[in-house]
């Protein structure tokens, strides 16, 4: 069975596509990364949805380089903007090169365990503020790793990011209809035991089940 390396956070998209790797008919090897992110719990949440899959995890403790890419709300004590997505509001959530970093150590694990594709859940509502959520971020990752591969990785090998063109809505239908246990997945940015409900991430998550037509399963604070 081919191999496919899956960066999973445990949220809503990377449980999608971790599930859509599997549907896909890739054996999948889960990386999780904790680069010291305050929304730890999305750590213990990927663990229990891959215990449920029963498939490889991996948590990558990156927290030693957290100092050098501190100059984010999500990896240090500046507040975590709330109210809607917005480019001036969420800008503080974009933590320095961060799928540049995750993604460059996938594919040094995917050529490891000689995958033939790494899944990024990257999708299209992240693209105007998060520049490494863009389809020519993706293009160029596949050239890259492969002429710094060349030899040793499959000259097939893929990122495979299934939700590039999606929206939040498409991918909690897509989700619920590969039977991903989304009441486990984590979105809130703001490290509390319950998702806040006011965040940028917990908007976004409550809009999505609200359009994709699913009762939400989530509990929020507010
Ligand atoms: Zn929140």
């Amino acid at each position: 069975m081919a191999r496919a390396v899956v960066v999973f956070s445990g949220g809503l998209d990377s449980t999608t596509a971790l599930y859509k790797a599997i549907a896909d008919g890739y054996e999948a090897h889960a990386v999780s990364f904790d680069y010291g992110q305050k929304h730890r719990k999305e750590l213990e949440q990927a663990a229990k949805i891959a215990r449920g899959l029963g498939v490889d995890h991996r948590v990558v403790d990156i927290t030693a380089i957290t100092g050098l890419i501190s100059n984010s709300a999500l990896t240090s004590d500046k507040e975590v903007p709330e109210g809607h997505y917005a480019a001036d509001n969420m800008k503080a959530t974009v933590v320095p090169n961060r799928n540049m970093i995750m993604a460059s150590i996938a594919i040094g694990y995917a050529v490891n365990v000689d995958a033939k594709a790494v899944y990024l859940g990257v999708h299209g509502g992240d693209h105007f503020i998060y520049p490494d959520c863009r389809p020519e971020f993706v293009r160029l990752l596949v050239s890259i790793a492969l002429v710094a591969n060349e030899g040793f990785i499959d000259p097939g090998f893929e990122i495979i990011t299934p939700f590039l063109n999606s929206s939040k809505a498409d991918i909690v239908r897509e989700g619920a209809a590969l039977g991903a246990p989304l009441e486990l997945t984590w979105s809130c940015y703001k490290g509390g035991a319950r998702h806040c409900g006011r965040c940028g991430t917990c908007v976004e998550r409550k809009e999505a089940f609200l359009l994709a037509g699913l009762a939400d399963p989530t509990s929020y604070e507010a």
